[in-house]
């Protein structure tokens, strides 16, 4: 297939929009990348357009000045990207492939982006888009993982090291193990001030929302080191957080979430270690 136009393809798998062309990319590197798959009937693209034609973004109210939003029917991933405000402007917190009308329009109304801070690969998707709607505000992701930046923009802006400031009370912070620059966001104004953590899939919300777990590849199940994950618990242990909001829609666990972090990773290492 060849468009008299050059389109920015989307891998239909993992959501990421490419760097514009006149036909479909060959490959997707983040797809067949071992954490991830390319789908049984081989790689699939679609562009922007047609998802607005045949998906529509869910908004959920979380908390009063944090909304969150996924996509219906899910496609990609089925992630899910939160606004976060603060007293400092509105941070989103990692994306999600369908950009409309309706987003621009809640965002708007919200105050617009200051910033856009992504966790990983699994959520660029269409972060590039969502900046230039919004004055072209700094996207943020570790330089650990810039390789998988399918779209280069003069937008993104790589960060190093292990956590980043931002103003309101807003960090960053690498925790790693899924991808090497995985990070996380703390707001210590969330949760009604008793803090929240955005946690992507860096530290996986579980379906019993009691607990949390921590993978190379959700899909493949790939399981971490027990280095690893010891780093993770200890990159969020100097935060108070009381909230986590997982990679998607409802993976919230609402409040004891540092307990529940805790004796998660416990729970993990206890059995990554056991004899038998
Ligand atoms: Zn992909
Ligand atoms: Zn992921």
């Amino acid at each position: 297939m060849r468009y008299a136009v050059r389109v920015n393809f989307v891998c239909v798998t993992c959501g990421a929009q490419f760097a514009e062309s006149n036909s479909p990319p060959s490959r997707c590197a983040i797809c067949e990348d071992e954490r991830q798959y390319v789908g049984l009937d081989g790689q699939q693209w679609t562009t922007l357009d047609e998802l607005r034609q045949q998906h529509l973004v869910q908004f959920t109210d979380e908390e009063p000045g944090i909304f969150s939003m996924h996509i219906e029917p899910k496609f990609g991933i089925g992630q899910r990207c939160l606004l976060i405000a603060t007293a400092a402007g509105n941070i989103l917190w990692d994306c999600i492939s369908l950009f409309d009308s309706e987003v621009i329009r809640r965002i708007r109304s919200a105050g617009g982006l200051s910033a856009i801070c992504i966790s990983h690969p699994h959520y660029y998707t269409t972060m590039v888009e969502w900046s230039r709607e919004f004055g072209d505000v700094p996207v943020y992701l570790h330089a650990d993982d810039q390789r998988w930046v399918m779209r280069q923009d003069k937008a993104v802006e790589p960060w190093t090291g292990e956590t980043k400031q931002l103003p309101s009370g807003v960090t960053i912070i690498r925790c790693g193990g899924h991808f090497a620059g995985a990070s996380v966001l703390h707001y210590a104004e969330g949760a009604g001030g008793r803090g929240a953590l955005f946690s992507g899939d860096t530290i996986q919300v579980c379906p019993d929302l009691r607990s949390v777990s921590f993978m190379y590849s959700y899909p493949n199940y790939i399981p971490l080191s027990q280095a690893a994950v010891t780093r993770i618990l200890a990159a969020v242990e100097p935060y108070r957080f009381d909230r986590i909001y997982g990679a998607f829609s409802k993976m919230t666990i609402a409040s004891g979430a540092r307990e529940v972090v805790r004796n998660s990773a416990e729970r993990y290492l206890r059995f990554l270690t056991a004899a038998h």
